[in-house]
């Protein structure tokens, strides 16, 4: 169960297919997978240094001080 649940087609908003997790930019995204190429798996948000960020229902791990941007 994914701690973030935001709509896709805002923003650069991408939703990892292996974990079920938003992100709010594909850079972020890349930060979870570590492991050498063809063996990456993913790893708590958390522990690569994002935060969830909120606007109304919709959440997404971003950098820390990111503003949630819909546009
Ligand atoms: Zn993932």
């Amino acid at each position: 169960m994914s701690k973030t649940n935001s709509k896709l087609g805002t923003g650069k908003t991408c939703q990892c297919s292996v974990c079920g997790e938003y992100f709010s930019t594909v850079g972020n995204f890349d930060k979870h997978r570590e492991g050498k190429h063809g063996e990456k798996v993913c790893v708590d948000p958390a522990t690569v240094g994002l935060v969830i960020v909120q606007r109304g229902e919709n959440t997404k791990w971003a950098m820390p001080g990111t503003t949630y941007d819909v546009r």
